[in-house]
């Protein structure tokens, strides 16, 4: 039995949740796979109802479970996820990138995943002001940096595709942090055999990700360059709605859509559920892994191809040409595992 904590989120958020929860509620009755649901409050309502974004209940909630699922927040973002991925550790951001076919997307045939560094950079809020100047401070730290390629190298290794780990950066700018951060990245993927190192500057990804998509197989990179170009991969892939991700540390992780809040469709069972779905997917793989658990690895694999199977029949929410709700869209999901 494992627990699970599940926040709920602000925007779509409660929407794609529901769909969470009937999802594990599914895997609960079909499979030898147990889950138990705590679902705990976090975002822009909690701010507005107690004054905090997230509350010590939420936090005693999440130290008692084994890893989390989380919807979108909307502006407290800073203080929910920012705040838990520095304070867990969750060291790792990954985010994998597939187009399907019988979904419009920029090219066919896009498979890669962006590997974030999760914990500094911008990221870590040092901002002050010096008269009428505002200032912010940037951290990039060895450390971090040889952690963040260490583990692109293995998920490079893992996918065994293009057997390319292309570290993006900006450092003919940014030479003393950037500078640091590729230079580590090229040491720790040199010294792993089979796996070539490109070098990229972030403008030139975000222009190759339009022109030639299907040239990336792993991308590592810096915390904000890495939330950035994942919106710009999940929207040519076909939607922000499909990209999952996973926040990963040493002992504990957290499950997350790459899209925020969506406030503009919110309410009106129009949001796509499978970059929960598939975040469900990303979380069960890493059960599998480290619990050794080879049921949580079968039934990864039977929600990933409930989803390609939807998507293959034409059954689709709006924002990827179709006309299903997220509940009916749910529902096929669910009959498909
Ligand atoms: P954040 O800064 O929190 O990442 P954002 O401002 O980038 O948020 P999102 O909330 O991610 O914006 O959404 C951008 C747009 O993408 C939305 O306006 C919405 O139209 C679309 N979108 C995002 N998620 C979904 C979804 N699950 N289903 C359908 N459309 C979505």
């Amino acid at each position: 039995m494992y627990n699970i904590s599940l926040i709920n989120g602000d925007g779509i958020g409660p929407e794609i949740s529901r769909s969470a929860i009937r999802i594990l509620e599914n895997i609960n009755d079909k499979f030898n796979l147990k889950f138990t649901i705590d679902e705990l409050e976090a975002g822009d309502n909690m701010l507005s109802k107690t004054g905090y974004a997230l509350p010590t209940k939420t936090i005693k909630s999440i130290n008692r479970s084994i890893a989390c699922l989380k919807a979108p927040v909307g502006e407290s973002a800073s203080d929910v996820i920012v705040f838990l991925r520095q304070k867990l550790n969750l060291y790792a951001n990954i985010r994998p990138i597939k187009s399907y076919p019988n979904m419009k997307s920029l090219k066919n045939n896009i498979d890669f995943v962006i590997v974030r560094e999760n914990t500094e950079d911008l990221y870590l809020g040092n901002e002050f002001e010096v008269g009428d100047t505002a200032i912010a401070m940037r951290v990039i730290s060895e450390k971090a940096s040889r952690e963040i390629s260490e583990y692109a190298c293995k998920i490079a290794k893992y996918r065994n595709g293009l057997n390319k780990v292309t570290c993006v950066h900006k450092a003919n700018v940014l030479k003393k942090t950037d500078g640091l951060f590729v230079n580590i990245c090229k040491e720790v993927i040199k010294s792993h055999h089979n796996i070539k190192f490109e070098s990229m500057y972030v403008d030139a990804c975000a222009m190759n990700m339009i022109r030639n998509p299907e040239k990336f197989d792993v991308i590592v990179t810096t915390n904000m360059f890495g939330d950035i170009l994942s919106d710009e991969a999940a929207q040519i892939s076909g939607s922000l709605g499909i990209a999952p991700s996973a926040n990963i540390g040493e002992n504990y992780a957290l499950f997350e859509p790459v899209h925020g809040a969506a406030f503009d469709i919110a309410g009106k069972q129009i949001a796509n559920p499978i970059a929960i779905i598939l975040s469900i997917k990303m979380m069960l793989d890493w059960i599998s892994t480290k619990y050794h658990d080879k049921e949580s690895n079968f039934v990864a694999t039977r929600l990933e191809n409930a989803v390609d199977s939807t998507i293959k029949n034409n059954i689709k929410t709006k924002d990827i040409g179709g006309n299903y709700t997220t509940n009916e869209f749910t529902s096929e999901i669910i009959n498909r595992i």
